[in-house]
C-alpha cells in the first residue's frame, strides 16, 4: 500500500498523514508492486551475502529495500524487479522484498 495526495496526486513513501511536498491530505492506494532497481550494493562476507537497493516504484517513491530470490551477481542498475513479502524472524509483518520480474 502507499500513500497518495489528494490535492498534488504524487506518492510517497514511507507512509505520512500529510503530503511532504504540499501538505495536502492523503489516503490509501493499492501499489503494483512493480519497480527497478535505481541502486545497490551487494555484502558477500559472512555466511550468507545480501543485496540491499534502492528501488525505485511504478508510482514514483524510491524506497530501501533487500533484492532476493536470484543469483545476487546478476542484479543491474534499471533492472526490473517486482516486490515478495519476506517473513523475518521474531514473527513480525512480513517485509516487502523485491526479485527480478
Ligand atoms: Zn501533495
Amino acid at each position: 500500500m502507499l500513500r497518495r495526495c489528494t490535492k498534488c496526486k504524487k506518492a510517497h513513501y514511507y507512509p505520512r498523514a500529510l503530503c511532504p511536498f504540499c501538505f495536502g491530505d492523503c489516503e490509501w492506494e493499492a501499489a503494483s508492486g512493480k519497480g527497478t532497481v535505481y541502486s545497490y550494493s551487494t555484502m558477500k562476507r559472512g555466511e550468507a551475502p545480501y543485496s540491499i537497493a534502492y528501488v525505485t516504484l511504478a508510482e514514483g517513491p524510491t524506497m530501501l529495500t533487500n533484492i532476493v530470490d536470484c543469483d545476487l551477481d546478476t542484479i543491474a542498475i534499471g533492472q526490473d524487479v517486482v516486490v515478495t513479502f519476506v517473513q523475518t524472524e521474531g514473527g513480525g509483518p512480513a517485509l516487502p522484498f523485491f526479485k527480478p520480474a
